[in-house]
């Protein structure tokens, strides 16, 4: 497994706020104490056109030209670095992508997160849709002609949802608690037009354990196996765990490697790659832990 990481996504911080630095710095020292190398992102060309492809012009622009610490919404805060780390961000994501097309298996490790952020604004912590714009770009690209975005974060992606919900060329699933914020992933959104039935939420009810997750975790594999995507992208969210702040699932550690193994045998089942891409997870111990039964799953053979 190949994992993207930069200390340049600490900067985009607010102390206090529960999307803060010390989620990546825990998942990092994890991982170094365990001797995983990372490595640093590589640039994309024009990446601002890039991001551009989903967001509007005006929200990047307004994004760009943030002068002083602001918020966007009651929960999501933005400062003068925001801009500068959410495109290295974008770029991290990019390069995991590229990675899943090519049969393998990577994960950025990326701050801000991205799922809730819509075409117009950012919302809910999150700046620019890395998952979304990873996506968009590969098929843009024709580089793939199909892609499956699995969402495991606690929190249903809407933004994701919105970008993809005309597109048949992105399968979106996910799998969040319900209701709960942001109140959108009803079992009736599937999508319209050439998208219909090409967007499918599973929602979960407050404690769901890791039996009735890993049950329910089976119509992804059989969305998998009939979508036949050239790569799957995971919105990569570890606030199902049990003593999340923010959330009431009641996923342990050990179902974190358990889930890490289910979408490992069914990218093996199609021969194809996988890339995770950090979303939520705020109890530090659960993030970090879970984060390593990922990596230590996707890393053998
Ligand atoms: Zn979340």
């Amino acid at each position: 497994m190949i994992i993207i990481y930069s200390d340049d996504f600490l900067k985009h911080n607010k102390e206090n706020h529960p999307e803060n630095k010390n989620r990546l710095i825990a998942i990092k020292n994890v991982l170094d104490d365990k001797d995983y190398k990372t490595i640093q992102p590589k640039p994309i060309k024009n990446v601002e056109n890039e991001i551009k492809k989903v967001h509007s012009k005006e929200y990047v622009n307004f994004i760009k030209n943030i002068k002083s610490d602001i918020m966007l919404d009651p929960d999501t805060y933005a400062s003068k670095d925001t801009y500068f780390v959410a495109l290295k961000a974008v770029e991290a994501s990019i390069n995991a992508a590229n990675y899943a097309l090519n049969k393998k298996y990577s994960f950025a490790l990326v701050r801000p997160p991205g799922h809730h952020a819509c075409r117009n604004r950012g919302m809910g912590f999150c700046i620019f849709n890395n998952v979304a714009i990873a996506a968009e770009y590969l098929i843009r690209k024709n580089k793939a002609k199909k892609i499956l975005i699995l969402d495991i974060d606690a929190h249903h992606g809407n933004g994701t949802q919105e970008i993809f919900y005309y597109s048949n060329e992105v399968f979106y699933i996910s799998f969040h608690q319900y209701p709960a914020y942001p109140g959108t992933g009803s079992e009736n959104e599937k999508g319209a037009g050439k998208g219909k039935n090409f967007n499918l939420n599973i929602p979960l009810l407050p404690y769901t354990n890791d039996e009735e997750y890993l049950k329910k975790l089976k119509i992804f594999r059989k969305v998998a196996l009939e979508y036949k995507p050239d790569l799957i992208l995971i919105s990569a969210g570890y606030d199902i765990y049990k003593d999340d702040p923010l959330t009431q699932m009641n996923i342990t550690i050990k179902g974190f490697r358990k889930i890490s193994e289910y979408i490992k045998e069914t990218a093996q089942m199609l021969g194809i790659g996988v890339a995770f891409i950090l979303e939520g997870g705020y109890n530090l111990k659960g993030l970090s832990q879970g984060v390593l039964k990922t990596v230590e799953t996707f890393y053998k053979k």
